[in-house]
């Protein structure tokens, strides 16, 4: 893994160096030909991206795997919990068994004791004493039952004795089992606990490995937009039509003279906030077939896309897809009367049949309106730029 963040870091130190290498260059063949070498580098960076994405998805992989891992353990350990619970609710039972117990055996203990002082005191005899102290007939049944009773009670007692102490032996011995049961679960616990620690710092490093990778791919794709953008720049810089070539423009889409959206501050129609609109909008009203044509004599300086590349979730991939102009084209209309530069660019086109280079006149299809980009419908996004900074095309175009 270490090794592929290394090559990252070296295609993008390549990446850079290419950059600067770029902005010395003169002319705009030598631009164009850096263009074509950027084509090149993007074609190699699709392949890393490629390698990458193949990485990404064994971590996304193995993140599901320890998460359900980790959901196991928990459960593990909340039922753990609940045995714990129960074996100490038993222990405090039993506890109070034993209390129970031993209060009996001592209260049995004292009884006996005072039988066995008070026969040490009279002696066997004694019962011989009394029995011959009857009076009568029914008073020496009366005195046998009395002394059978008083010998019943003494073996009553013993008994009673023998059974505490047995109790108390048993629930002395439950007590020994249920603290070792609590012992066992929480060592149990313990176990489960340190190896679902052990799981969620594996979790973690992969969670900051599979970050980083993500982005230090975000930032290739910047550089190469921003090399893209530089070298876009450069060449409308060194725009070939230096010399006043149009009086009049052309509207940019014969048969179509809705404007949906005029040039300036508006409401943006996706993103709801207030934006500055660059250009303005020419709505087919839901058709398809117009084309955009080149609003006067000129040069083609830029056919291509703006693409970004995002993560779709769905199927768990990298996705390159059309954003802002989407498809679109910019073309030089050389010097205007007090010799400022103007350019015209043409977004969201369905198509384009031109590329950089090519020569125009006007009425030349540039491309098919359509809705490529962040639109919301078929329509040309039209801008006439003077000097590179926009401005309101209707001062130059009117339908
Ligand atoms: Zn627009």
């Amino acid at each position: 893994m270490k090794k592929k963040i290394l090559s990252f870091v070296l295609a993008l130190f390549m990446t850079m160096t290419f950059m600067t290498g770029a902005a010395t260059a003169q002319s705009v063949d030598d631009l164009k030909n850096d263009l074509e070498s950027i084509e090149d580098k993007k074609a190699e960076t699709q392949e890393k991206i490629d390698t990458t994405k193949a990485t990404l998805e064994e971590v996304t992989e193995e993140i599901r795997r320890l998460e359900s891992q980790i959901s196991k353990i928990e459960t593990t350990i909340a039922e753990l919990q609940k045995d714990v619970d129960a074996a100490e609710a038993k222990l405090i039972k039993i506890r109070e068994e034993l209390k129970k117990a031993e209060e009996e055996r001592k209260e049995y203990k004292e009884v006996l004791d005072e039988r066995l002082r008070v026969m040490y005191m009279f002696g066997e005899s004694s019962y011989m004493e009394i029995l011959f102290s009857a009076e009568d007939f029914g008073d020496l049944i009366s005195k046998i039952d009395m002394i059978k009773t008083v010998i019943e009670y003494d073996q009553e007692i013993f008994a009673k004795l023998e059974a505490a102490e047995k109790e108390i032996e048993v629930k002395k011995e439950e007590i020994e089992v249920e603290k070792n049961n609590i012992i066992a679960k929480q060592n149990e616990a313990r176990r489960q606990k340190s190896s679902m620690d052990q799981v969620i710092v594996s979790r973690e490093s992969y969670v900051s490995e599979l970050n980083s990778n993500a982005r230090l791919l975000e930032e290739e794709q910047k550089t190469l937009e921003a090399e893209s953008n530089k070298i876009k720049n450069e060449i409308m810089s060194k725009q070939n039509v230096n010399e006043k070539v149009n009086s009049v423009y052309s509207w940019p889409v014969p048969g179509v003279s809705r404007i949906s959206s005029p040039y300036g501050w508006r409401i943006h129609p996706i993103h709801g906030t207030r934006k500055f609109h660059s250009g303005i909008d020419i709505s087919t009203q839901g058709r398809r077939g117009f084309d955009a044509i080149a609003v006067g004599f000129g040069e083609v300086v830029f056919s291509g896309a703006q693409t970004k590349t995002i993560w779709d979730s769905k199927e768990n991939k990298y996705k390159t897809v059309l954003t802002g102009y989407g498809n679109y084209i910019v073309i030089d209309l050389g010097l205007d009367d007090n010799g400022n530069k103007v350019s015209a660019l043409y977004g969201h086109l369905a198509r384009r049949y031109v590329s950089a280079g090519q020569k125009l006149s006007p009425g030349t299809p540039l491309g098919e309106v359509g809705t490529t980009g962040t639109s919301t419908g078929i329509h040309l996004h039209f801008e006439i730029r003077i000097n590179g900074s926009t401005v309101n095309p209707l001062k130059y175009v009117s339908p």
